[in-house]
């Protein structure tokens, strides 16, 4: 057969050279470096993703790589570039910290906490320092503002060194939410299937189908997950926690969720248990408030909501009510407004329609 084996080579010395070729195409045995941190097989080491000063001051993000004493591939788990997520954080500093290269095939590269700006100065959903959310502007730029030479820089030294990359959410300070991951629809077959295989093996039940499949206009910026999908590296998104509270059981979900994809990719010892009967969702509808004021739920994240249905109110600031939030479609609250302070276009909740489970 044309293209077949040479001859006089035995089936099982091309089984031994393809184990070797395999083999070397893994972490294994190397130093892997990531920043400053620079780990030999079989250790751990932490350091930082210098991000130079530029038009604003430079940042130091926080990375620990875990470095398998036996081979596997690599997989980033990111977490802060929000950084009063509170939960996502304390997951990955947990995850980090009870990792044992000894059973590890593979790496871990670990960033608990992108938006250090954020965390310290408590401001959720942007980083301060140029008021730019930094889950939007990869793939960076090195002359930009300080979030684009982050995204730069986790580009470079994450994205580009990892096989595999979870990114992780959750509640903001302002927002009630229930646990949930996504997985995106990037219409490449192989791809998202080891993409959707993440997801079921992360476990979270609620799961959300993001649209990938239109390419962007060039030099379009983006998420994180949706820039790892771009260079061909499976990728999800969870989210647990919310309004700054990090309960054991959120914490539980993300460190586990990681260790099942870990466990799936055989990373680990022993089976995830991928969740069963998830419920997809085909898309989010996000309710905007329209006017300035104090705002009242009338809903918890997870109930279920009919289209019409009013699941909260704004009220003015001597407490009339000024506007009711009615839900525009039917279907499960995924987060909900958890503080009173409202203004006029600040999102109100996001409601997810239940769709079929992608093929
Ligand atoms: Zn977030």
């Amino acid at each position: 057969m044309a293209g077949g084996k040479p001859a006089g080579v035995t089936m099982e010395s091309m089984k031994t050279w393809l184990v070797l070729v395999i083999a070397c195409g893994m972490a294994s045995g190397a130093d892997l470096t990531v920043g400053s941190a620079t780990a030999a097989s079989g250790r751990k080491a932490t350091g930082f993703i210098q991000v130079p000063a530029g038009v604003d001051a430079a940042a130091n993000i926080p990375v620990i790589v875990v470095n398998g004493a036996k081979p596997g591939p690599t997989l980033a788990l990111v977490a802060g570039s929000h950084g009063t997520e509170y939960a996502s954080i304390l997951a990955l500093q947990k995850l980090a910290q009870s990792a044992d290269p000894g059973e590890l095939s593979g790496a871990l590269i670990v960033v608990p906490l992108v938006n250090l700006a954020s965390f310290a100065q408590k401001v959720p959903h942007l980083n301060p320092v140029d008021g730019k959310n930094m889950n939007r502007f990869f793939p960076g730029k090195p002359d930009g503002t300080q979030t684009e030479r982050a995204a730069w820089a986790i580009a470079k030294q994450v994205v580009e060194k990892c096989d595999y990359l979870i990114d992780l959410h959750g509640g903001d300070l302002d927002e009630d939410l229930r646990q949930y991951a996504y997985w995106a629809n990037t219409g490449k077959a192989a791809l998202d299937a080891a993409s959707r295989a993440m997801v079921l093996a992360f476990g979270l039940d609620h799961i959300i189908i993001q649209d990938y499949r239109t390419p962007l206009a060039a030099g379009a910026t983006m998420n994180l997950t949706r820039f790892a999908l771009s260079l061909g590296k499976a990728s999800v998104t969870a989210e647990a926690g919310h309004a700054g509270m990090s309960s054991a059981e959120d914490l539980d979900a993300l460190i586990e969720g990681c260790r099942n994809v870990m466990r799936h990719l055989k990373m680990l010892p022993g089976k995830a248990a991928p969740v069963e009967h998830p419920l997809w969702f085909g898309r989010v509808s996000i309710l905007a408030s329209e006017q300035d004021g104090v705002f009242y739920p009338l809903a918890a994240p997870e109930s279920y909501v009919k289209h019409g249905m009013r699941i909260g109110y704004v009220t003015d600031y001597f407490g009339n009510r000024v506007w009711d939030a009615v839900a525009p479609i039917s279907g499960v609250i995924l987060y909900i407004g958890a503080v009173p302070s409202m203004k006029k276009g600040d999102t109100v909740a996001h409601i997810g329609e239940v769709a079929e489970a992608p093929m």
